[in-house]
């Protein structure tokens, strides 16, 4: 395939571009304040190859400091005890602030990670809506009440923030991941320390300095910018930290959860998946085709959500691939910085390489590809890219159908029934989320019933609302963000056992 196949987007003329990178430096207690040591790294654009921005580097004094001030800010009260009505107030200051600020953080997103503008756009002011839901649950967060346990007892629960809580967020999509964790967090009372990746530090900073702006009491969210190692790492062995939410790789989850036993803390992960869209020949196939190419090329394909696999019934496997391959050359793809692009930069080079690795091995093992499946040149500009690439003849037991490629890459494999269609589906170490296209309504819930899968989307893929909790089964992690249930992770639940009166029986007869 020749770039004249695809839908490119060469360099726009670099309006959007600042003059000077990005200053990041971390916020704790209430302090913008560089490393002790002076130590920095760079971020340059992976589209474009300029230096975005220049962050601090973090170690073991400013983690321990971080934890510190969160520490002192949660048993102080000056968060953890104060009304709903208090903390929904600054929580709703900061949704306005970040809308205000959506076209100054989305250009850094953009830059920082390669996604396209308007996706960045969407994001960024995307999540001033789970900041409002959220402070809505920190009014009206209740415990339980059990008046059924005698005449002379009452039993009253009591749902309390759990402490101190590490956040460790990627790359992918830094602001929205964020704001899964941190605005139910804070609607719980818990006070914070925050890692964002290496690659993408710069709107987590700016996310900061609204949250001063609104008056949020120092010491309650802490940030510190570096690596994995130290600081991702001490945030989670550190006797003082309560509980750890990371969402990453799958590997690296893993880790934490070790790391984190030595002082039991509790661990919520949002890791990988390898999620399928099934389709069945009744389906609305426009409909269907069209969900899957934005499925599985939205972030370049670099979302744990990625629809990286499509189950296709047999009877319609050739027709429905060929639909595919042609929307596929109508998606724009090229500078982020053009708000028409839908498919940007991939991260890094490396990330690049191992995409095509995968595609290399699915070819060598007999898989076919059916459009793309090399590195992409987009005129002007410097940085990393991928074609668009649909592989067909993908069998069960290949690496491409079972582990996260993380780029624009679609495997295709074929079904004949139901249970076979359900078996593939659940043929996987993950299980974040699953899809199903059809026009029989006992065909969709048959299926959503089946799936091994935190969500199921059916005639539809990756609809999202601040309401509906997200998470994932098996591998794809434990615990669940957003929604209703997203709060309770952050919540511990507390007894209170009352007795009403002089009635107990004393224990010790007196002799
Ligand atoms: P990682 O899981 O390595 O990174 C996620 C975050 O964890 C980053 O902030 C990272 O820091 C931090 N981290 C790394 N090591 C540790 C540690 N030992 N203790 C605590 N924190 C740590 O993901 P990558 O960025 O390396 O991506 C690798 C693969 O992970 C991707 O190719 C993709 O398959 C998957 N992934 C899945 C995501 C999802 O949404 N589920 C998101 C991102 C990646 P830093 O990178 O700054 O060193």
């Amino acid at each position: 395939m020749t770039s004249h196949d695809l839908n490119l987007i060469g360099a726009t003329d670099g309006t959007f571009i600042p003059d000077e990178p990005f200053r990041a430096r971390h916020l704790i207690g209430g302090e913008w304040c560089d490393s002790s040591d002076g130590a920095t790294f760079e971020r340059r654009s992976p589209a474009h190859g300029v230096l975005v921005s220049r962050s601090a580097k973090g170690g073991e004094a400013e983690v321990n400091a971080a934890i510190d001030a969160a520490r002192k800010a949660f048993d102080s009260g000056i968060w953890s005890r104060i009304s709903g009505k208090e903390r929904a107030t600054i929580m709703l200051r900061i949704a306005d602030l970040i809308e205000r600020d959506v076209e100054r953080m989305a250009i850094l997103e953009t830059l920082e990670s390669g996604k396209p503008i308007s996706q960045s756009r969407g994001e960024v002011g995307g999540a001033a809506d789970l900041w409002r839901y959220a402070a809505s649950l920190a009014r009206t967060l209740h415990g339980d009440s059990h008046n059924t346990l005698g005449e002379d007892m009452l039993g009253v629960v009591l749902k309390e923030p759990i402490g101190v809580v590490s956040i460790i967020t990627p790359w992918n999509f830094p602001f929205w991941i964020l704001s899964q964790k941190l605005p139910f967090a804070l609607a719980a009372g818990c006070t914070c320390v925050i890692k964002p990746s290496e690659m993408t530090s710069a709107t987590t900073v700016m996310m900061g300095e609204l949250l001063i702006e609104a008056g949020l009491p120092a010491g309650v969210v802490n940030i510190v910018l570096g690596y994995g190692e130290p600081v991702g790492s001490l945030m989670t062995t550190h006797p003082d930290v309560d509980m750890v939410t990371f969402t990453g790789s799958t590997a690296v989850g893993k880790s934490i959860t070790a790391s984190a036993a030595a002082t039991l803390k509790k661990v919520a992960l949002e890791l990988g998946g390898k999620n399928p869209q099934v389709i069945f020949p009744d389906a609305d196939l426009e409909g269907a085709a069209d969900a899957v190419v934005f499925g599985v090329y939205f972030n370049v394909g670099q979302c744990c959500n990625s629809s990286s696999r499509i189950i296709v019934h047999e009877d319609i496997a050739e027709d429905f691939v060929a639909r595919v391959v042609e929307l596929s050359r109508d998606v724009a793809f090229g500078d982020p910085l053009d708000p028409v692009t839908q498919v940007g930069a991939i991260v890094t080079p490396e990330h690049q390489k191992k995409i095509d690795a995968y595609v290399r091995d699915a070819e060598k093992a007999g898989a076919k590809v059916r459009l793309g499946g090399a590195m992409l040149s987009v005129p002007g500009l410097a940085g990393e890219f991928y074609q668009p690439t649909v592989i067909s003849g993908v069998t069960p037991e290949m690496a491409i159908a079972r582990e996260e490629v993380f780029g624009p890459v679609l495997s295709v494999l074929t079904f004949k029934t139901m249970d076979e269609a359900v078996a593939l589906t659940n043929d996987a170490t993950y299980g974040l989320s699953a899809g199903v296209w059809s026009e029989s309504i006992h065909t969709c819930l048959d299926f959503a019933r089946r799936a091994q899968a935190g969500t199921v989307w059916t005639n539809t893929w990756m609809d999202g609302f601040p309401e509906m909790t997200f998470g994932g089964v098996k591998q794809s992690g434990q615990g669940r963000e957003i929604g209703p249930y997203g709060l309770e992770e952050f919540l511990e639940v507390k007894t209170v056992a009352v007795r009403i009166g002089r009635t107990r029986a004393p224990w010790v007869r007196k002799r």
